[in-house]
């Protein structure tokens, strides 16, 4: 992509209501623009990003056998009076022309469970595990740091059915192994830690935390143990169960895991009929992740004081092409050959072909944070070179010019080897 044809706008200063250093990064990197409280619009660049999780998210679940559907946002309020959660206060309430209560989902336990009560006849068709990535719709009392707590989000949320416990179970450590490898893939930092099952009902839950600044949780760490401050004793400074010394910081739930058992298929009269032909109820498990926290997370995680240093699996671009020179000018002909071997390879780079000073142009490539950044200009070429430089660590190179794309080719590559 050339710079000078793309919607990036970047700013100087972050917004003034903003805290969490990804709020303040995203908007100024010209990743997100704010529509109103809570509702967050994904520029282009950001909007990249946003879809690599998604990606990442959506491999994973597919190698474990969970299969990708669609259910709609806007829903009959009825399925939700059944199970007791029409009252709840996040929920947004609408009528439609002839006056029939319908809701915005804010997730998607009624929908799902409702298709599975009308469709699962025996145990035959069981176990299923079905996920989406889909909208949901919340009225959060105190939308807040950007994209980390909305009122309009999307989730991953899958959901299990098992003929019992045991079905569960393992329905439940197979979404375990995949959320490790998705956040693994992603570059978070992150902690497993057994959760209160609030809400949600059922026997038991997991939350995935991200620890970062702008967490609105707290996580107990020490050395092989991690727990929700919530649902542990241990306090900052105490012995570490496995040795150490506890700590207590802030974290980001990036997802959850719950075992819901028949807390919403016996409301909604999902059975199947047994071997013995006995109608028994069906067993279910749930599990949700947010694409948007984890690029937040991911950028409290590895941000410095010039902006953001994107773990390589979600960088808009793999590599920022800069040139210094104006159009016309015999070095600006070097980047843009450079640019077209890039793009024929197969490259994620953009290219900043604008009209505008270095000084503003090295800065804003720091500021989006893509893994490589490769500037073209008069002192270089007369050396007969181009400067890359790796984001997350400084290192500099001088790639010699006539075989500039694969040196930066090789240089992305042995990172990944790393
Ligand atoms: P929280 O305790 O932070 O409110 P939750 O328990 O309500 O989260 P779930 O309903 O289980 O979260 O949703 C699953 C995932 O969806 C969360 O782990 C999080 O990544 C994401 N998520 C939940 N609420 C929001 C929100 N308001 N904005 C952005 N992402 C959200
Ligand atoms: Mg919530």
């Amino acid at each position: 992509m050339r710079l000078s044809e793309t919607f990036l706008p970047t700013l100087k200063d972050p917004p003034a209501d903003a805290e969490a250093a990804s709020h303040k990064l995203m908007v100024r990197a010209g990743l997100i623009r704010q529509l109103g409280a809570g509702l967050w619009t994904w520029l282009p660049a950001g909007w990249r990003v946003l879809r690599k999780v998604e990606t990442i998210i959506r491999e994973e679940m597919e190698a474990i056998g969970c299969q990708e559907m669609l259910m709609p946002v806007l829903q009959p309020a009825e399925p939700w009076q059944k199970t007791g959660r029409y009252g709840i206060e996040e929920m947004f309430k609408l009528e439609d022309r002839k006056g029939s209560p319908l809701v915005l989902a804010m997730t998607h336990e009624e929908s799902i469970t409702h298709h599975v009560a009308q469709e699962v006849r025996s145990y035959r068709d069981l176990p299923l595990m079905l996920f989406h990535i889909q909208t949901k719709e919340r009225d959060e009392p105190r939308p807040r740091a950007g994209v980390l707590r909305t009122r309009e989000f999307t989730m991953k949320d899958a959901y299990s059915f098992d003929r019992d416990e045991q079905g569960l179970e393992r329905a439940y450590e197979l979404q375990s192994g995949a959320y490790a490898r998705i956040l693994d893939r992603c570059g978070l930092r992150w902690h497993r830690v057994e959760s209160d099952v609030g809400m949600m009902g059922g026997s038991g839950a997991h939350e995935y935390m991200a620890p970062c600044a702008a967490g609105e949780d707290a996580v107990a760490l020490a050395p092989g143990f991690a727990a929700n401050v919530d649902v542990t004793d241990l306090r900052e400074g105490d012995p570490g169960p496995e040795g150490g010394t506890v700590e207590i910081v802030p974290a980001i739930e990036v997802g959850n895991i719950f075992k819901l058992g028949t807390r919403y298929t016996e409301p909604l009269g999902a059975t199947y009929l047994d071997e013995h032909g006995s109608e028994q109820p069906i067993v279910m498990g749930c599990y949700g992740i947010g694409p948007a926290r984890i690029v937040a997370a991911a950028i409290e995680q590895g941000a410095d004081e010039r902006g953001i240093v994107w773990p390589r699996a979600l960088a808009p671009w793999q590599i920022e092409l800069v040139s210094l020179a104006k159009a016309g000018e015999d070095e600006r002909k070097a980047a843009d050959e450079l640019y077209a071997v890039l793009r024929e390879s197969g490259a994620e780079v953009l290219y900043d072909d604008r009209d505008r000073g270095p000084g503003e142009k090295l800065t804003d490539a720091e500021l989006l944070g893509c893994p490589l950044r490769v500037v073209v200009g008069r002192r270089g070429i007369a050396k007969g070179v181009v400067e890359a430089t790796e984001r997350a660590t400084g290192a500099e190179h001088e790639l010699p010019l006539e075989n500039a794309a694969g040196a930066a080719l090789a240089l992305l590559q042995a990172e990944d080897g790393e």
